[in-house]
């Protein structure tokens, strides 16, 4: 049974630490076809400057140990919100933190949000974590 029977409550408080931290953001097809249409950089531009691989897995590209590129650290926003990848659209209800509360509470010391703002059913949660 899932620790999040009765839901839980989230709301992003743009603190960043999520998008500054060392760590990968996978890029799958569906979010390439979305950074085309949305971020305002052609396909070029982004092979060129904002993707790279691990693994054989395309991902973002990040400053090392600040983060992702995409992180305005000055004005506390992602540059490319609206076209944003999946990893980031369904954080924090990801597989691999709702599977063990052990995780999950790890993961709620380092994301202010979690707790605050409208509460997603377990239904929610579910759908979303089968989002990625
Ligand atoms: S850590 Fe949480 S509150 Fe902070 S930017 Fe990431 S999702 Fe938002
Ligand atoms: S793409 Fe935007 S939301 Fe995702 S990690 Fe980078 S700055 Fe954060």
């Amino acid at each position: 049974m899932s620790f999040y029977k009765e839901g839980i409550r989230f709301e992003c408080k743009q603190c960043g630490n999520c998008c500054s931290i060392k760590g990968y953001v996978f890029i799958f097809p569906k979010d390439l076809e979305r950074l085309v249409e949305k971020s305002g950089f052609t396909l070029e531009e982004l092979e060129r400057s904002y993707l790279s691989t691990v693994d054989g897995y395309t991902v973002l590209r990040s400053r090392g140990d600040e983060g992702c590129i995409f992180w305005d650290a000055i004005e506390k926003s992602c540059n490319i919100y609206e076209a944003r990848p999946t990893q980031c659209r369904t954080f924090p209800f990801w597989k691999s933190l709702v599977y063990r509360k052990e995780k999950w509470d790890k993961e709620t010391a380092m994301c202010p949000g979690i707790g605050e703002g409208r509460l997603y059913t377990e239904v929610e949660i579910d759908e979303i974590k089968n989002l990625l």
